[in-house]
């Protein structure tokens, strides 16, 4: 694979990988620290690009401009909104969709203004190569040979079941949603929607206009609803950068 970078939002969903990287080189650049270095024989740029569309968005574009990175892998923690989108499952993003792009009357809501669309792809051949790299994980958690989680932990962030691995449309927009409500709303607009975050849609547009191939996968933290705020917090704290790290490594091959 050519040179990779790996974005999260948030310290908290990147930890585990930049302790993986420790001769990796740091490169400040808009407010950013970019982590150069080597995962499993790749080359990879480690980020955080804080949060948010337009967070998102400056980082993809430097990351694009000044790190020669030819693909680029979103990997964070969203709400689950489809049905049987769960805390603890993992959603592979084909599609991204910003819910909160709205021009109309002049254009259709949620279409991007002179792209004449409201979706940006992921790139389906790394998307696969991601979700089989997802699925490997969970069975390794199921199996309990995963060196990252166990079954234990997911259980004390209220994952009862065996957690999934999920392939459709990712929402983003620049809100924490948090009330049942906004997520029923959002569910009614789009009901193919199966997961809601606030930057995937931001990357992947940008990468369209780059022309370079991209990829999300996010973890479902909480569901979008009345709890969310209390079930993302310990989810964030407990297991979303051994998720992170599991994944990347199982698609990297770098063994742990
Ligand atoms: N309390 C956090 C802010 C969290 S914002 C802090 O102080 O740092 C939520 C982050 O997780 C965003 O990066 C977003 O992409 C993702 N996310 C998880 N659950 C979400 C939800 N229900 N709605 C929107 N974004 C969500």
């Amino acid at each position: 694979m050519n040179r990779l970078a790996i974005v999260s939002a948030m310290e908290s969903e990147l930890r585990g990988l930049r302790d993986s990287l420790p001769q990796a080189q740091l490169v400040r650049r808009a407010g950013r620290d970019f982590w150069v270095g080597e995962l499993g024989g790749h080359e990879v740029v480690l980020v955080r690009s804080l949060i948010g569309k337009v967070a998102a968005a400056t980082t993809t574009a430097v990351l694009l401009e000044h790190f020669n990175v030819q693909v680029l892998l979103f990997t964070g923690v969203a709400g689950g909104l489809g049905q049987g989108v769960r805390i603890g499952d993992i959603v592979v993003a084909d599609q991204l969709l910003q819910h909160d792009m709205d021009a109309s009357p002049i254009f259709p809501r949620f279409e991007v203004p002179l792209y004449g669309t409201d979706r940006f792809g992921a790139d389906a051949v790394l998307s696969r190569r991601l979700g089989s790299a997802c699925e490997g994980v969970l069975a390794a958690i199921e199996a309990g040979t995963c060196a990252e989680l166990s079954r234990a932990q997911l259980q004390a962030c209220g994952v009862a079941q065996a957690p999934r691995v999920h392939h459709g449309l990712v929402l983003s927009g620049d809100r924490f949603v948090s009330t049942t409500a906004e997520a029923q709303a959002l569910q009614a607009d789009h009901p193919e929607a199966l997961a809601v975050e606030m930057e995937g849609a931001a990357l992947a547009q940008v990468c369209h206009d780059f022309g370079v191939p991209c990829a999300v996968m996010r973890t479902i933290s909480d569901r979008a609803d009345d709890t969310a705020h209390v079930d993302f917090n310990r989810f964030i704290d407990d297991v979303a950068s051994r998720y992170t790290h599991a994944v990347v490594c199982a698609m990297l091959g770098a063994g742990g």
